[in-house]
């Protein structure tokens, strides 16, 4: 699950981290009364006006049908207004969005913290993560902040620089002090630096994150070190462990399919493919979506039903593969060690009938555990299905259906 920059500079400033300050708004009128706001409590005569999406670039990216950036710089109330005007209810589009965009439902104003003062402000690149290489979490880090980092260390592989992190030891100082010395600070902000980098890793750990991403972290003309952007990502897997952060989830930002499908507990990925497929078990899936390819099809998604596959959730994975107009073949690649073959069978047999007539041919391999009780169902049932035993039949029939 992704957080919002908003809600992940909350999380940093919780965990003793400076940030820019900022404050949300859903309307212009709402962003013109925030940035009056700023303005008497950190006395900041410009604000910027950042959309809220799920994806990064919104600097660089664009409004679809506009000339207006998803992150702009506005020095009256009057260019508040219309930047947030633009922004709200438009589709921003940045390299990571993908050509559809992300729709722009909410505006962080936040302070102008680029304020000329006594020294340069300069752009730094922070980031954690877990290397399972060495099980570590490791600090990935730059000079060359407010780029893209991808960039960086394609062309200047020597100003990346990491530090390992072991877990069961934890950030010891000497650590945040080698990491603010090769960001060549000194001084005050040198100080705030090694402050800076333990409230990151007190976020990260005090999350289950599993990437945490500041870019910029920024050295404001008056030496103090601080977040003008943050990207969090939280471990799927912990968040059991803390409701609070679930409660920030937003699932405009989401798939619709994609949360149906989690909450059936179905393991269900859109594809942009015209093969649909249902197989059980993730490694079973990958095979399956290999051996599609090879066939010269290409898969419309990955859908792993899970060891326990009943009736139902089978009914539910058939009406989510279909939900998607580029599909023109279904495959079902059920292998029976634990799920029951009949079970699964008969699964196929109720969505046909539930669902009527289903458009486009279903190839269905079954094997393992009550295999031939489930191609007699399936015989049995007078449904149009093509059911193969080997795989390699099975890849045949999604060739011929294709043709
Ligand atoms: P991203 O493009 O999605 O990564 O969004 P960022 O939050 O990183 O903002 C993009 C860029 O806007 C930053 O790299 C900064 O150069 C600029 N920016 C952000 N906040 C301010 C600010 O307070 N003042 C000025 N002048 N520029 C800002
Ligand atoms: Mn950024």
């Amino acid at each position: 699950m992704n957080l919002h920059e908003y809600q992940a500079k909350e999380l940093l400033k919780k965990n003793g981290a400076v940030i820019q300050e900022g404050i949300v708004a859903t309307t212009p009128e709402e962003a013109v009364a925030a940035a009056q706001t700023l303005k008497e409590k950190y006395n900041s005569d410009w604000v910027v006006v950042k959309s809220q999406i799920h994806a990064g670039g919104r600097g660089k990216g664009k409004i679809e049908g506009t000339d207006q950036n998803g992150v702009a710089l506005a020095k009256n109330h009057d260019k508040v207004k219309e930047i947030s005007k633009n922004l709200l209810g438009g589709v921003l589009v940045t390299k990571q969005t993908g050509p559809t965009g992300k729709k722009v439902t909410k505006v962080l104003v936040a302070q102008d913290v680029y304020y000329p003062g006594e020294s340069e402000t300069k752009e730094f690149y922070l980031s954690m993560l877990l290397d399972r290489g060495t099980g570590k979490n490791v600090f990935i880090y730059s000079t060359e902040g407010g780029m893209d980092i991808e960039e960086v260390a394609e062309h200047t592989p020597e100003k990346v620089h990491k530090e390992w992190v072991d877990p069961s030891v934890g950030l010891q100082d000497f650590q945040t002090r080698k990491m603010a010395f090769n960001l060549g600070l000194s001084g005050n902000a040198f100080k705030e630096m090694t402050k800076f980098i333990k409230a990151l890793y007190k976020t990260y750990m005090s999350t289950d994150a599993s990437m945490v991403e500041i870019n910029p972290c920024l050295k404001t003309s008056d030496n103090k070190i601080l977040a003008v952007d943050c990207k969090l990502g939280l471990d799927d897997n912990a968040l059991y462990r803390h409701p609070d952060l679930l409660a920030l989830r937003d699932l405009n930002e989401e798939d619709p399919t994609e949360t149906e499908a989690a909450d059936a507990e179905l393991n269900y990925v859109k594809l942009d493919g015209n093969v649909g497929c249902m197989v059980n078990g993730a490694g079973l899936a990958m095979a399956t979506m290999d051996m599609i390819q090879l066939s010269g099809g290409s898969p419309a998604n990955f859908l792993d039903v899970g060891g326990t596959a009943n009736a139902e959730r089978v009914e539910k994975a058939f009406r989510i593969i279909l939900r998607d107009p580029n599909v023109k073949a279904i495959l079902v690649n059920i292998f029976g060690g634990i799920v029951r073959c009949d079970r699964v069978a008969q699964g196929i047999v109720d969505a046909y009938k539930s669902i009527g007539d289903i458009p486009v041919p279903i190839i269905v391999r079954l094997q393992g555990t009550n295999a031939k009780e489930a191609k007699e169902l399936i015989d049995k049932s007078g449904l149009q299905v093509r059911s193969a035993i080997q795989l390699k039949e099975a890849a045949e029939e999604v060739k011929k259906a294709l043709a």
